[in-house]
């Protein structure tokens, strides 16, 4: 009996469902060797060497997996196709070789689950890519280090129970930074300026009066126009009353669009926060789950390659289910991004692309497969073709202008997300067969008051987008790094599930940024990355970037631990005395709980009170007392009853107005 050895049950069981009986798999739950939790773990003297410890959760599964190991001739290590599961990999053959031997271990890997992909991995045994384990190693021990030795420095200085962490410092930075130019920016005013235009030319045929469309002021005297105020909106929508109306120029093209490339990483949790407003975390765990089943290729990955046995697989079936006129002459190939070779496996597609439905397409599982199942197959359709037609009209000084696009054939659009096939052209302007020089008569004319909008604070989707761009984020770090910070309470979302930092979150920010402005700063952090990548390919060694890093950092840490003065963390002022001091003032802190009351002159006071954050509804539950927003132990906002433990309620959701009385806003 040979035995298969991978990181998840699901895993397991989807694999013994297509291998024979010659076979036993077993999983190992995940890492089985990590470094310890108590101390640092890594020996700075001699080459940053790490001290990887059995997992103490795992003991009983270690037990067993020796024990098997015993009955096997054979033991294939089949973790995941990437650097962690290369680790994991090579901690399983360290923990399987070290009692006894001669055994012998080999490490296939694959990249979907499905039964010609693991017969042929099968007859493809290889040795385990030290590189790749190197890659893990070096990320492992840099993020202890970073990790275990600022976080006594931030106690000492900003506050007890504080970490910081290398890429995670990095993204609370990018949203506090973004918050400040919110705060710095200062709207600006300025007006839009339309007329309404009918063509005398064409018989009536709408609602028995000529064609019309509207033109929108572009340009005044030649110059691109910019209306400031109102007087000078008055003054043009004066202007534009008397004048007389031609046509100045009709421009039509034909434009085409294509597709978009398939699903990496990064993209797929962008729109799987945009279009179902999931975190990437959750994005991520359905996505793992597709995987285990054997219904997706591997989940982590910046790679656009497409296997062209798969993509023939799309073209018969794009052929048979739509009709030549969507399967384009060649097939599509996308240029991939991945810098390191041995991960370069697969965009994200469907194994079987005849599986059109998972049959539980309410539930997230299924959702998630049909978004990528869309994506994939129409990434290999024809493009979209649109009618395009740009009107200017002259008015006196004035330039208008209108733009209209019409689909004409609808390609690969056909499969978008919400499209429901041919005929859905919501929002198209269609604009009157006008003539050059043709005079048009004037119905009206107005203005709109506008002002320019500040920058819109980060997203789920926004976030992992600009980690990519800054070459901070890989595919293995975007939802750790995004859900790290808000469990530590760094960042918060808004009720329009953007990224706000806390005032911890920017007095740690502040700190690292005042004394370790080159350990997080982007362009270094993106190096970092790239040197991991080649330490992955063979052309870095480890052991001296980490030094080449440590040298300096260790210097700045001690330093920094005598010279640095203490943060003060800013507070949120409620504006009224303490009760029991009379001379300071009431504050809301962060503690590690949550938000909570407590005097300014702390710690000269230690009055504190519970802060109950109100959204101004009774508890629909007992009528009672009033909804708050508390916290899960994992910062996951939920709605409670200020009544709370006699009132048990609680819910993900807000209670509607309808539901429930309004309260009057009362003091906290
Ligand atoms: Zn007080
Ligand atoms: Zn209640």
């Amino acid at each position: 009996m040979d035995l298969i050895i991978v990181e998840s049950p699901t895993k397991a069981k989807t694999l013994s469902k297509f291998l024979g009986s010659g076979y036993e798999v077993e999983a190992t739950m995940g890492h089985i060797k990590d470094l310890p939790k108590s101390t640092l773990g890594v020996d700075v003297k001699h080459d940053f060497a790490p001290e990887f410890i059995d997992v103490p959760k795992r003991e009983q599964t270690i037990r067993e997996l020796k024990a098997k190991s015993k009955k096997s001739k054979v033991i294939y290590i089949a973790s995941d196709p990437d650097r962690e599961g290369e680790a994991i990999a090579s901690h399983v053959k360290e923990l399987l070789t070290d009692h006894r031997s001669p055994i012998t271990v080999h490490r296939i890997s694959f990249h979907e689950i499905t039964k010609d992909a693991v017969e042929e991995a099968l007859k493809n045994p290889r040795d385990i890519d030290a590189n790749l384990v190197d890659a893990q190693t070096a990320r492992r021990v840099l993020d202890r280090l970073v990790g275990y030795k600022l976080s006594p420095l931030l106690w000492k200085k900003v506050r007890r129970g504080l970490s910081a962490g290398r890429v995670q410092s990095v993204a609370v930075r990018l949203i506090v930074e973004k918050e400040r130019e919110i705060e710095k920016f200062k709207a600006e005013e300025y007006w839009e300026i339309f007329s309404e235009v009918e063509c005398k030319n064409i018989g009536p045929v709408v609602n028995s009066h000529h064609p019309r469309f509207v033109v929108g002021l572009v340009k005044v005297n030649d110059k691109t126009a910019e209306v400031k105020n109102k007087a000078e909106s008055d003054k043009i929508l004066a202007d534009l009353t008397k004048s007389d109306y031609k046509v100045a120029d009709v421009r039509k093209r034909q434009i085409t669009k294509s597709p978009h490339p398939p699903f990496t990483t990064s993209t797929m949790t962008q729109a799987g926060a945009r279009i179902f407003g999931w975190s990437s975390k959750k994005t991520m765990s359905i996505a793992q789950k597709l995987y285990e089943e054997g219904l997706i290729t591997y989940h982590r990955t910046d790679s656009l390659n497409l296997n062209a046995v798969a993509v023939g697989k799309a073209r018969d079936f794009i052929k048979k289910e739509y009709g030549d006129k969507y399967l384009p002459e060649n097939p599509r190939f996308y240029k991939t991004q991945s810098k390191v070779a041995q991960e370069a496996h697969e965009a994200i597609r469907p194994t079987n692309v005849e599986n059109r439905e998972t049959g539980l397409e309410k539930h997230d599982f299924g959702r998630l497969y049909d978004l990528i199942w869309r994506r994939f197959v129409a990434c290999q359709m024809t493009h979209s073709i649109y009618n395009e037609t740009v009107i200017d009209v002259a008015a006196g000084s004035y330039l208008l202008r209108a733009s209209g696009q019409i689909m004409v054939f609808d390609g690969w659009t056909r499969l978008r997300q919400g499209s429901a096939g041919q005929g859905k052209n919501d929002g198209e302007i269609i604009l009157p067969e006008v003539v050059k020089d043709e005079k048009l008569e004037l119905v009206k004319t107005w203005a709109d008051q506008k002002f320019t909008l500040a920058p819109a604070r980060y997203n789920e989707a926004s976030l992992i987008k600009t980690l990519e761009k800054l070459g901070i984020g890989r595919p293995s770090t975007y939802a750790p790094t995004i859900s790290t910070i808000q469990i530590r309470q760094y960042v918060e979302k808004n009720d329009s599930k953007q990224f706000v930092p806390t005032t911890i979150g920017v007095a740690v920010n502040d700190f690292l940024m005042a004394n370790f402005a080159d350990t997080f700063d982007y362009q270094f952090t993106a190096g970092m990355e790239d040197r991991l990548d080649e330490i992955a390919n063979g052309k870095l060694k480890w052991a001296k970037e980490i030094s080449d890093f440590w040298k300096p950092f260790d210097k700045k840490l001690i330093d920094v631990e005598k010279n640095s003065k203490r943060v003060k963390i800013e507070v949120e002022k409620l504006g009224k005395a303490c009760p029991e001091c009379k001379k300071g003032e009431l504050v809301i802190r962060t503690g590690r709980f949550g938000k909570f009351i407590s005097c300014s002159r702390f710690p000269d006071c230690k009055f504190t009170d519970k802060y109950l954050e109100k959204i101004g509804l009774a508890c629909p539950e007992c009528k009672k007392g009033e909804v708050i927003v508390k916290k899960t132990g994992k910062g996951r906002k939920f709605f409670g009853c200020s009544r709370y433990p006699e009132c048990k309620y609680a819910s993900w959701r807000s209670p509607k107005k309808e539901e429930t009385p309004t309260v009057e806003p009362s003091s906290k």
